[in-house]
């Protein structure tokens, strides 16, 4: 029974990831239409009908876009904070969701889905009650951590022994420094509540490498300030510091922004 991740949209455009396993099937986040994810899971062979959960890391449009019709559609259950929830209904785009959808979660709790573990993490991020996630099924584990600003020993503990890693590497500060956005966005980006760099996603990943870990997928690239090839080398840049990554070892990829990442399966 492996546990599989697929990306089908990541950027700062819109946010949806599937994870599961032969008997569930979750996605995280849905910032694109509903459209977009039907054809995203069609990619990969899986049902809406089979969705066992949406679990929402937070409120901003680009990861609950499209929540609304799918919930409403294939009477998903939705797993998230009772504060994102909240803040959720008052973005009035993603129309009524029922409220025996809700599934109210709290960071630090294990709940089984079936035969995959989520733990919901909080994340530094300006939403107002962010959280990451971490899936677990028997010994396998994988991580997803976008929309964070920093990390601290708090995150690193929940994503250490992870197999596959989906990290943020948001921008090239040099990039953003120069680019055309205003003050107050790029100094809300560069601070501790908004993005993860490039560089410090590298780091971030340095300090969780060891020998489980076997993919990196790097996520949420900002249109403005980054791009795949930068992200990709900019990361590798930064792990080519430390002697005791094996590179070879490690499969790094970049998470497409409006069309469906490779299936990542961890057995
Ligand atoms: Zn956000
Ligand atoms: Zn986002």
């Amino acid at each position: 029974m492996a546990l599989k991740i697929c990306s089908i949209a990541s950027g700062s455009s819109g946010n949806c990831i599937y994870v599961g396993t032969d008997d569930v099937n979750l996605l995280v986040d849905s910032g694109i239409s509903g459209k977009k994810v039907e054809l995203g899971l069609s990619n990969i062979g899986v049902n809406p009908n089979t969705i066992d959960g949406i679990l929402i890391t937070h409120e901003h449009s680009d990861h609950i876009r499209g929540v609304g019709v799918l919930a409403r559609r294939y009477k998903i259950p939705i797993y998230t904070t009772k504060k994102t929830w909240e803040a959720m209904l008052d973005y009035k785009p993603i129309g009524k969701i029922p409220t025996d959808l809700f599934m109210g979660i709290y960071p630090d709790e294990d709940y089984a889905i079936k035969d995959i573990i989520i733990q919901p993490f909080k994340s530094f991020h300006d939403a107002i009650d962010p959280v990451c996630y971490t899936f677990r099924n028997k010994d396998k584990k994988i991580s997803i951590a976008t929309d964070i600003g920093c990390y601290d020993e708090y995150i690193v503990e929940k994503l250490y022994g992870s197999n596959v890693l989906f990290i943020e590497a948001n921008h090239d500060v040099k990039l953003l420094e120069v680019g055309k956005y205003p003050y107050y966005l790029k100094k809300r980006i560069l601070s501790d509540i908004g993005h993860l760099s490039n560089e410090k996603s590298g780091e971030l990943i340095s300090t969780l490498y060891n020998e489980t870990l076997s993919h990196v997928i790097l996520g949420h690239l900002s249109q403005e300030n980054n791009f795949p090839e930068l992200a990709y080398e900019s990361v590798k840049t930064v792990l080519l510091n430390y002697p005791h990554i094996e590179l070879d070892n490690l499969n790094i990829s970049v998470a497409s922004r409006n069309n469906n990442s490779e299936l990542v399966v961890v057995v």
